[in-house]
């Protein structure tokens, strides 16, 4: 084995949800923020909480003492803005657990209040958290909803009013120029630098692929922040702006995909820069543009939606709606997943004794029935008798055995359960986990994205030629393998509010 082309790390893997052949790919586009350019996510979302903060500061809201938490939201997580709660959602949209404010709701409370709820998230009620971007958002909201409970803020105001508050104030936080300008300044500060992503990109140009950098963000922040991030790791005397065929910024995805909005070239006019001219015609590469939409660059590179794959961290504005509406192969970048594969990996030792003790319990539990059914039969006499099985008394003592015995295990089961749900986020849990089954984020991930990794680069492992393959789906009737009981499992909680257990994350 040469190079890069040794196995990566399993944290660094490309996994495939429908069948890839990079091969037949002639373009790739790239969403710019948290894609081609990963943000230290604790420093950029905690300057951008403390821009939101300090708007509503002004206006006199009594928010000064607060500070932004970083593990009480993750991406993935959702916003009941009727409610003021924070929740995570499995695949079926069933809701494992959540969050008042900042405090955890009880079993009871969370069962009354979702018991009969199944999240559409179409509904204006819910507001997904799509990107990292989201997380200074969440925070904040949870923050506030605790404020408003206590009777800290003024007016007439409802959990949806809050919200809209929050998100006038992140919208203007990010559009308002003065957080751009200190990333600007420093963006060593803000980035977190990885020297490989351009060498993954001249890999597939070279590769004879197209390139191009389709970003919602302004020219003014795109060129200086490319400029940082690219140009002192590609050969001497290349720029960014060579390595892309096609650079459209300000781009408003999700819009970019669905509408056909005007387009523009960004031209500099007596040193004036960003200036904005009419285009129309096929797009010339080293000019940036402004706005347009994909059924354009579809057009202009005289390619169809399954020759394009589009990578970016945007659940929604990169990944869904592009694979929705013009079927244009794609790919999630979700850095998460490194320090979820990591914690998954170092809870494996425990994770078989869970799994073993799981088999065991199943067995107790599946005699603790037979044994009650008997009696019951017995007791009713409504069937002939066995005489091949124990006697009563000889059951009854069976019975009260299995029980001590489950409830052993059960003592056994509950820390090992506990920690299984705490994995990678005291709170929250793994984030494609919900309970013992997939989460709401999870299922988005498989059902948009062809393929997901946590990074950009990781495409450097896997070369511009490969063929990724999905895996055979797995169903809950295929037979086991060892060992193969539910991974995660619950066993201790109680109740359902419809389609699951309630209990962990
Ligand atoms: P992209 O990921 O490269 O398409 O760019 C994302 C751009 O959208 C960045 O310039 C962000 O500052 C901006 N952005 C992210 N979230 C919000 C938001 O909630 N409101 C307004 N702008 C946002
Ligand atoms: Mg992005």
């Amino acid at each position: 084995m040469i190079g890069h082309l040794q196995a990566p790390p399993p944290e660094r893997g490309l996994f495939c949800n429908r069948t890839l052949n990079l091969r037949a790919i002639k373009a790739i586009g790239y969403d710019m923020d948290y894609t081609l350019i990963h943000y230290k996510v604790e420093v950029w979302e905690k300057r951008a909480y403390e821009y939101m903060r300090d708007r509503l500061a002004a206006q006199g809201w009594p928010v000064a003492h607060l500070t932004f938490d970083p593990v009480l939201a993750m991406r993935g997580l959702i916003i009941d803005t009727e409610k003021g709660n924070l929740i995570k959602a499995n695949r079926f949209g069933f809701v494992k657990k959540a969050l008042h404010g900042t405090r955890p709701m009880s079993f009871e409370s969370q069962r009354d209040e979702y018991m009969r709820t199944v999240i559409d998230l179409s509904e204006r009620r819910w507001i997904f958290l799509n990107t990292l971007f989201s997380l200074s958002e969440a925070c904040l909201y949870a923050q506030l909803v605790d404020l408003l409970d206590e009777d800290k803020l003024e007016g007439p105001m409802g959990y949806n009013d809050l919200y809209e508050h929050v998100r006038r104030s992140l919208d203007a936080t990010h559009m308002e120029g003065a957080l751009k300008a200190e990333i600007i300044a420093n963006p060593a500060r803000y980035v977190q630098a990885d020297p490989e992503t351009p060498l993954a990109l001249l890999d597939q140009k070279h590769a004879g692929k197209k390139l191009l950098l389709i970003t919602n963000s302004e020219w003014a922040y795109t060129l200086p922040m490319m400029h940082a991030a690219f140009d002192p790791h590609l050969p001497q005397g290349m720029t960014w702006r060579e390595l892309f065929d096609v650079v459209i910024v300000s781009a408003r995805k999700p819009e970019f995909f669905t509408t056909r909005s005007s387009l523009f070239e960004v031209v500099t006019v007596a040193g004036q820069e960003g200036l904005l001219r009419p285009h129309s015609g096929p797009l010339k590469p080293g000019v940036p543009y402004f706005g347009g939409s994909a059924s354009e660059v579809e057009r202009s590179l005289g390619m169809s939606g399954d020759e394009i794959l589009y990578v970016g961290d945007h659940m929604f504005g990169d990944v869904h709606v592009s694979k929705s509406a013009l079927r244009w192969r794609t790919a999630l970048i979700l850095r998460e997943l490194e320090d979820e594969i990591r914690a998954i990996s170092a809870f494996r030792t425990t994770e078989t004794r869970l799994a073993e003790r799981m088999q065991q319990k199943e067995r107790l539990e599946a005699e603790a029935c037979q044994v009650r059914l008997e009696l019951q039969r017995r007791r009713l006499g409504y069937t002939a008798r066995d005489e091949s099985l124990p006697g009563d008394e000889q059951l009854h003592a069976r019975s009260l055995e299995l029980r001590a015995q489950q409830e052993a295990l059960d003592a056994e089961l509950g820390p090992m359960a506990r920690a299984a749900s705490e994995l990678s986020n005291p709170v929250w849990g793994l984030l494609t986990r919900a309970g013992n089954d997939k989460s709401h984020l999870a299922r988005q991930v498989e059902r948009y994205a062809d393929i997901y990794t946590s990074r950009v680069s990781n495409f450097l492992f896997a070369t511009p030629f490969v063929y990724l393959r999905s895996p055979r789906g797995s169903l809950p009737h295929d037979p086991s393998t060892p060992g193969g009981t539910p991974v995660f499992p619950h066993p201790t909680t109680g109740g359902d509010t419809g389609g699951g257990d309630t209990g962990g994350a």
